[in-house]
């Protein structure tokens, strides 16, 4: 399945937040956004720039777009299928894309990155509820356990980056057994515990346009 490929550090700077799309390098003094936290491009470093309302809504979605990595095809799909769902379609949506495989992969510390967690994901690396799993958007439930294959437990990238998954926590709907390569899902993840500044409510203006 097609990804967005396209480089990371510049859609920071672009968005004008730290995205953490990097694994370590965002933790550490090489991440760009420290070094040079202006736009990308000739205008970027421009003080005379006012966004139009379209303008902020398109930024939002761009932001919440490179911070799980997809395409708008694909994002477009959610807010589709958020907007299906009862309740408010912002936070349906946020839930959603909170819910794919690889986003939990990572938030569970098996990944220090999205990126990262799509690539174990796609080379059969993850266990859901004892079955293999290769689809990165496979929404994960309530309940469900998911685990790393018997023969990944022995990858040292995973190891890192389970003893480095403190540095950013673990959200209260995930319960981690680091022993046992394994977390459960204790409930489905709630809008309050997405700490990113989002303004969900500027995605839905603009597709509602
Ligand atoms: Fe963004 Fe990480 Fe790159 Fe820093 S290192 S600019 S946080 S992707």
């Amino acid at each position: 399945m097609a990804r967005n490929i396209g480089a990371a550090c510049r859609s920071c700077r672009r968005e004008n937040i730290k995205l953490f799309l990097k694994g370590d390098r965002c933790y550490s003094d090489k991440c760009s956004f420290e070094r040079r936290a202006f736009a990308p491009g000739q205008h970027g470093q421009s003080k005379f720039k006012k966004n139009s309302d379209y303008a902020t809504q398109l930024r939002e979605k761009q932001k919440v777009k490179s911070m799980y990595g997809m395409l708008e095809a694909q994002f477009r799909l959610y807010f589709k299928r958020a907007d299906s769902q009862k309740g408010v379609t912002g936070e349906n949506l946020l839930i959603l894309l909170e819910r794919r495989l690889d986003n939990a992969i990572f938030r569970m510390g098996f990944a220090s990155s999205r990126d990262q967690a799509r690539q174990l994901v796609r080379h059969k690396h993850i266990l859901v509820n004892g079955k293999k799993v290769n689809i990165p958007s496979f929404q994960v439930s309530e309940g469900d356990v998911v685990s790393l294959k018997e023969k990944s437990r022995a990858n040292a990238l995973i190891n890192d980056n389970l003893e480095a998954v403190a540095r950013r926590g673990i959200p209260s709907w995930i319960e981690l057994d680091k022993d046992n390569y394994k977390a459960t899902v204790k409930a489905l993840p709630n809008r309050d515990e997405i700490t990113m500044p989002i303004a969900e409510h500027l995605i839905v203006e603009l597709y509602s346009k």
